[in-house]
């Protein structure tokens, strides 16, 4: 086991169980199957958000401490968790290793195949142009993100994925836990600067 896998698994150990009901799927012709969130109140929705959200937290903290930009993210597949990463860009030394497309990239493995059907993906910072495209590519129906990035965010912040018309639309819940996902972000550049 790498370092890497062994924080992803220390960190998921706390956050298996999600107290939370988790949405119906609903198969829309095969194999577009969405996330129904129709059956759940939203105090349910949001109580649920937030705990996956914090999970997420805890995985950009993991990437903090071996100084990669703090960004956590995870896929829930039928109220289970079957892929968490950090970004990985400077550890691994390789520009797409985003946490969104490293859990993307495992969920495939874990469901063996390159849709991802019922799947909602929880990150700590808005996806950017390739990690909303790799969304899009994968048929992620349901993406939810903490805090907003004006400077390369692609769900509403520089541009919008899901307002160009393409195959796939997926639906976008923002804001979960903002101030929480922000702050890890600038206590990380703070530190940065006190010690450069
Ligand atoms: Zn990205």
């Amino acid at each position: 086991m790498t370092d890497r896998e062994k924080m992803i698994s220390s960190v998921l150990e706390r956050w298996r169980s999600c107290p939370y009901p988790a949405p119906k799927t609903a198969r829309r012709g095969k194999p577009h199957t969405t996330v129904d969130l129709s059956g759940l109140s939203e105090e349910n929705i949001r109580l649920r958000d937030e705990f996956y959200m914090s999970c997420a937290i805890e995985l950009g903290r993991c990437a903090a401490s071996v100084g990669e930009i703090p960004v956590g993210a995870l896929i829930v597949c039928g109220g289970e968790i079957i892929a968490a990463d950090f970004n990985g860009r400077e550890t691994e030394k390789n520009a797409l290793y985003h946490a969104e497309c490293a859990v993307i990239d495992k969920a495939c493995r874990a469901l063996g195949g390159w849709r991802l059907p019922g799947c909602e993906l929880y990150v700590t910072l808005e996806p950017c142009i390739m990690c909303a495209g790799g969304v899009i590519s994968s048929r992620l129906p349901r993406v939810i993100f903490g805090s907003n990035d004006p400077k390369g965010g692609f769900f509403g912040s520089v541009a919008d994925a899901t307002a160009f018309g393409l195959n796939h639309k997926p639906v976008i819940t923002k804001g979960i836990l903002e101030r929480e996902c922000g702050e890890l972000l600038r206590e990380f550049f703070q530190r940065k600067r006190e010690n450069p």
